[in-house]
C-alpha cells in the first residue's frame, strides 16, 4: 500500500476511527478492542507510509491512552484522508453479475422422473439424505419449496448495521470460538468481519457451528443486530458459508431461497441441486389448458416453478405461488369429485320421497321445522330416492334442530324396510339420543335398540342377534355399533352424530358394515371452517341448518377474571330462583397435586355446601359408571337437580331446554370449538340465557379465544377464528382428517383459489368422471402422480 489506503482499506480504517471520535474515544467503536482491530488492518492491508506508521503506533498506545489523547491521535490520521472520498460501492444489481456457472449436469438427458443421484455433486449417499426430504427424482426437487427466501441483492456493511435492525450482510469468518456459559449451556461464537466492522453471530447449543464456519471463508449472516456491550451480535443467525468461485448468481447477490433441510445436505448442495433441476423445469407437464390460465391469470408451471425458487421479484414470486397453490388444491378437488362420482355409482337403498312415517313424526311435534330444517331434510329425501349411496355432511350450529332431521331419515328408512343406526360420540349423548328416538318411534311402532358399551352380555346378545338378523329397526349407540362382532343384516342408513369426534376412517367402518353401502348422514355442530370442509371433506355433498327454531336470543357471554367469580354465582341464583338451570363447567375429573385446575368432584361438594346450600347440585363426570351418569343427567333433566356440575363429558349435544346459564371455570385453557359446544348447551329454549367464562389467560392466543367467544355466538365465524389461531391439523386431528397436507396452499388465506380450483374440478369430472378423454389425460396423470395414495387412505367405505 502505498501512501494513502484507498477503497475498502480507507473505508475500513476511516469509518471505524470517525465511529471512535463520535462516541468519545471510549473504545467502543469495534467488536473487539481498537488496539486488536488496528492491528488486524494492518495485517489485512500491508504496507507503508504515514497512515500504517501512524496507525501502527495508535494500535500499540491505545489502550494507555486518556480520551483526550486518542482524540488528538485519531484525528491526526483522519486528517491525513481529507478530500478524499469514500469507495465506491459496486452496484451488486443481479444483472451486472456475470451468470451463474451451470455446473456440468450429466449429459444423458435428465426429466423430471430421473433420481436426484443422477444430478452432479450428488452421490448415492447425498441421494439417501434427500430421499429423507421426501425428495427421490428431479420433480420431487423442483417441488421441494424453500422455507424463506432471504434477499441477498441488498447486503449491507457491518458499520451500517445497528441494534434492532433485521440485517443480512456477508462477510469472511475471522475466528470462531465454543465456551460454556454455566450449566450445560453452550455458546458457539463466530466473529464475521467485512473490511468496515465486526459483528458476532452467537449459537447456542449448536458446537458443530464451529466446523460449518471455517477461518477464511465468506459467509452470508442475517438476522437481527444486537448490542452486547460495545460489540454487535446476532443471536442464532441464519447464516451459510458462500462456495468458492463465482456462483454468485445462485446463493448470494439475489434473492436466494432457503429450503428445509436435514442435517447430511446444507443449503448450499440443496440451492445447487435446485438450481440445476429448474433446466428440466420446462419437462413437468402443466396440466392447466392454456385457455384456463389466461381466464383466470395463472403463469406458466414452469416459470411459476423458476420463480418460486429464485424470484425475480416479490411480485414475481407470488405469481407463482398462486398457481401452484391453485394445482395443490384443483388435484384435491378432482381427487374428492372422481371419488364421490364414483360412489354415485353404487347401488343404495331406494327410499322414495313423501314416505308416510316421516309425516306422522312431524305431526305429533309440538312445532314445526323451521324453513332451513325443511330445506335440508327436502336435500336429504332427494339424495335417498336416487338409489345412490348418500354420502352428505349437515352442519348446523348448536341448537339449530339436527336430531330432528336426522330422525326424518331414520323413520323413512325403517318405513322401506330398512334398518338404520345413529350413532354418537359420547355414552351421554347416546342416551339422549335413545330416550329421544324412543318417544318419537315407539308410537309410530318403529323399534328402537341400544348398542353401549358395557351392556350386560345377554341383552348385548340379543341386540346382536336382532341387528344381524336385517330385521327394520333403529339401533342407537356409540363406538359400539362399529366394534368387531356387530353386523347388520339390512342397514340402508347410518346417521353419524357429531362426526368430528369420529373420524373419517372410523366412518369407513361404520359404512363397511353392511353388504350394500348404506347411505351415510353425518351431522356436525363444530362448524368445519368452509375451506376445510372444502377439502377434508370435499367428497361429501353439505347442507347447512342456517337457522335457528324461532324465539331463540343469542346467549350473552361474559368474561370474569377468576376473583370476579361471585358475580357469576349470583347470576346463577337469579336464574335457579326464577326456576332455571345451569351448569358449572371444570375441566378435570380429579384434581392432580400440579394443575391448579379445580375438579369438578372436589367443586361439586364445595358448591352444594358453600356456595349454594339452598339449591341441589348434581355432578357428572367421565368417569362415573353409565347408570350413575344417566340417573345424574335425569335428576337434572327432571329438574330434581338445579346445577349440574360437570367436566366436558356434556361437550356435545347435551338438550336441557330450561338450563339458561353456563359457568365455565378455566375457560383460557379450552380449545375455542370445545368451548363453542359447551356453551351451546345454553339458549336452548325461548328465555335469554347467560354464558360466563372464568379465566386468567396466559398466552395471547387465550386472550383472543375468550375475546372471540365474547364478540359472537356465530359459529362459523369461530371456526374461521379456530383456523387462524390453530391452523387446520390441529382443528381434525391430521391422522383422523385425510386433509391431504398443502405444501403451499393456506386454508385460511387462499380462499378465493380455493373455491375457484374446486369449482373447475367439479366441473372437469362432471363431464368426465373417470378422466378417460384424451384432452384430460395430463390431468389424470396429475391425480395418479400426486394423491392417489393419500386419497386410499382417507377413502370412505
Ligand atoms: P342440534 O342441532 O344442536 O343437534 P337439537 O337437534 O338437539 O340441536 O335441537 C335443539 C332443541 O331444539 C331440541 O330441544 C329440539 O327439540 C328443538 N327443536 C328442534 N327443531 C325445532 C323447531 N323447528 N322449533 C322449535 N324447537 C325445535
Ligand atoms: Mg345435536
Amino acid at each position: 500500500m502505498n501512501f494513502l489506503p484507498e477503497g475498502k482499506a480507507r473505508d475500513a480504517l476511516v469509518k471505524p476511527l470517525k465511529l471512535e471520535l463520535k462516541k468519545g474515544c471510549a473504545d467502543t467503536a469495534t467488536a473487539g478492542s481498537m488496539a486488536g482491530y488496528l492491528r488486524q488492518w494492518l495485517a489485512n492491508y500491508p504496507g507503508s507510509g504515514p497512515v500504517v506508521a501512524k496507525v501502527g503506533a495508535l494500535a500499540s498506545a491505545y489502550p494507555s491512552l486518556g480520551t483526550a489523547a486518542r482524540k488528538e491521535a485519531i484525528t491526526g490520521i483522519l486528517a491525513l484522508f481529507e478530500g478524499t472520498a469514500p469507495a465506491a460501492k459496486a452496484p451488486v444489481l443481479a444483472a451486472s453479475v456475470a451468470p451463474a456457472v451451470k455446473r456440468q449436469v450429466t449429459p444423458m438427458a435428465i426429466g423430471p422422473d430421473t433420481p436426484v443421484a443422477r444430478l452432479a455433486g450428488i452421490g448415492a449417499r447425498r441421494a439417501n439424505a434427500f430421499k429423507q426430504l421426501g425428495v427421490a427424482n428431479i420433480e420431487d426437487l423442483l417441488y421441494h419449496f424453500p422455507r424463506v427466501w432471504q434477499d441477498r441483492s441488498n447486503l449491507i456493511d457491518i458499520i451500517a448495521a445497528k441494534p434492532g435492525m433485521h440485517v443480512t450482510l456477508k462477510g469472511k469468518v475471522r475466528g470462531a470460538a465454543t465456551f460454556r456459559a454455566g450449566g450445560r449451556m453452550m455458546i458457539t461464537e463466530i466473529g464475521v468481519q467485512d473490511g468496515t466492522g465486526v459483528i458476532f453471530a452467537m449459537y447456542f447449543n449448536q458446537p458443530f457451528r464451529r466446523r460449518q464456519f471455517v477461518v477464511g471463508s465468506t459467509v452470508i449472516v442475517s438476522g437481527k443486530v444486537e448490542a452486547r456491550g460495545s460489540h454487535l451480535q446476532i443471536m442464532n443467525p441464519e447464516a451459510e458459508v458462500l462456495p468458492e468461485g463465482d456462483e454468485q448468481l445462485i446463493h448470494s447477490g439475489r434473492v436466494v431461497p432457503i429450503y428445509p433441510l436435514t442435517r447430511e445436505i446444507s443449503q448450499k448442495v440443496l440451492r445447487q441441486a435446485v438450481w440445476d433441476a429448474l433446466d428440466c423445469a420446462a419437462r413437468v407437464p402443466d396440466a392447466i389448458p392454456e385457455r384456463w390460465a389466461n381466464e383466470m391469470g395463472l403463469a406458466p408451471l414452469a416459470e411459476s416453478l423458476r420463480q418460486i425458487h429464485f424470484p425475480d421479484s416479490e411480485e414475481q414470486r407470488l405469481r407463482a405461488r398462486n398457481r401452484l397453490v391453485f394445482d395443490e388444491f384443483f388435484v384435491v378437488g378432482l381427487g374428492m369429485a372422481m371419488r364421490k362420482a364414483g360412489r354415485k355409482a353404487e347401488l343404495g337403498a331406494m327410499i322414495p320421497r313423501g314416505g308416510a312415517l316421516p309425516k306422522r313424526l312431524l305431526k305429533g311435534l309440538p312445532f314445526e321445522l323451521t324453513r332451513a330444517q325443511l330445506r335440508v331434510w327436502s336435500e336429504i329425501e332427494d339424495d335417498l330416492a336416487k338409489g345412490e349411496p348418500m354420502q352428505r355432511l349437515v352442519q348446523g350450529d348448536v341448537g339449530s334442530g339436527k336430531t330432528l332431521v336426522a330422525a326424518l331419515a331414520l323413520v323413512s328408512a325403517v318405513e322401506q324396510g330398512y334398518q338404520a343406526a345413529m350413532m354418537a360420540p359420547t355414552e351421554i349423548l347416546a342416551e339422549q339420543h335413545l330416550i329421544n328416538m324412543r318417544a318419537w318411534f315407539e308410537p309410530l311402532g318403529i323399534e328402537v335398540l341400544p348398542l353401549k358399551q358395557g351392556q350386560k352380555a345377554a341383552g348385548r346378545r340379543e341386540v346382536l342377534a336382532h341387528l344381524a338378523s336385517g330385521r327394520p329397526l333403529v339401533a342407537v349407540g356409540t363406538q359400539a355399533l362399529i366394534q368387531e362382532g356387530v353386523e347388520f343384516g339390512n342397514l340402508g342408513l347410518a346417521v353419524v352424530d357429531e362426526q368430528h369426534r369420529f373420524g373419517v376412517l372410523q366412518r369407513l367402518g361404520l359404512a363397511k358394515k353392511a353388504k350394500m353401502r348404506p347411505h351415510v348422514l353425518v351431522m356436525t355442530a363444530t362448524p368445519i371452517p368452509r375451506t376445510l370442509a372444502m377439502t377434508a371433506y370435499g367428497d361429501l355433498d353439505v347442507s347447512i341448518v342456517d337457522e335457528l327454531p324461532p324465539g331463540r336470543t343469542p346467549v350473552a357471554t361474559r368474561w370474569l377474571l377468576p376473583q370476579a367469580r361471585e358475580e357469576a354465582y349470583d347470576a346463577v341464583r337469579i336464574q335457579v330462583q326464577e326456576g332455571r338451570q345451569a351448569y358449572v363447567i371444570y375441566g378435570l375429573v380429579e384434581e392432580s397435586e400440579k394443575a391448579e385446575r379445580r375438579a369438578a368432584t372436589q367443586m361439586a361438594v364445595h358448591l352444594s355446601q358453600d356456595i349454594f346450600p339452598e339449591f341441589k347440585v348434581e355432578l357428572l363426570h367421565g368417569r362415573m359408571k353409565p347408570e350413575e351418569k344417566d340417573a345424574a343427567m335425569e335428576r337434572f333433566k327432571s329438574g330434581k337437580a338445579q346445577i349440574l356440575c360437570s367436566t366436558t363429558v356434556i361437550e356435545v349435544g347435551v338438550d336441557v331446554p330450561n338450563a339458561t346459564l353456563m359457568m365455565i371455570e378455566d375457560a383460557d385453557r379450552f380449545g375455542l370449538a370445545q368451548l363453542h359446544q359447551l356453551r351451546g348447551r345454553v339458549g336452548r329454549g325461548a328465555a335469554r340465557s347467560l354464558c360466563y367464562l372464568i379465566g386468567r389467560p396466559n398466552t395471547e392466543e387465550g386472550i383472543k379465544r375468550l375475546e372471540a367467544m365474547v364478540r359472537t355466538t356465530d359459529g362459523f365465524e369461530i371456526a374461521e377464528e379456530d383456523l387462524r389461531l390453530r391452523g387446520p391439523g390441529e382443528i381434525l386431528g391430521i391422522r383422523q382428517s385425510g386433509i391431504p397436507d398443502f405444501k403451499l396452499a393456506s386454508l385460511v388465506t387462499d380462499q378465493a383459489i380455493l373455491a375457484e380450483a374446486k369449482a373447475r374440478a367439479e366441473a372437469v369430472i362432471k363431464d368426465d368422471p373417470r378422466l378417460e378423454s384424451r384432452d384430460n389425460a395430463p390431468l389424470r396423470d396429475l391425480v395418479a402422480r400426486r394423491i392417489e395414495k393419500k386419497l386410499q387412505l382417507a377413502e370412505v367405505g
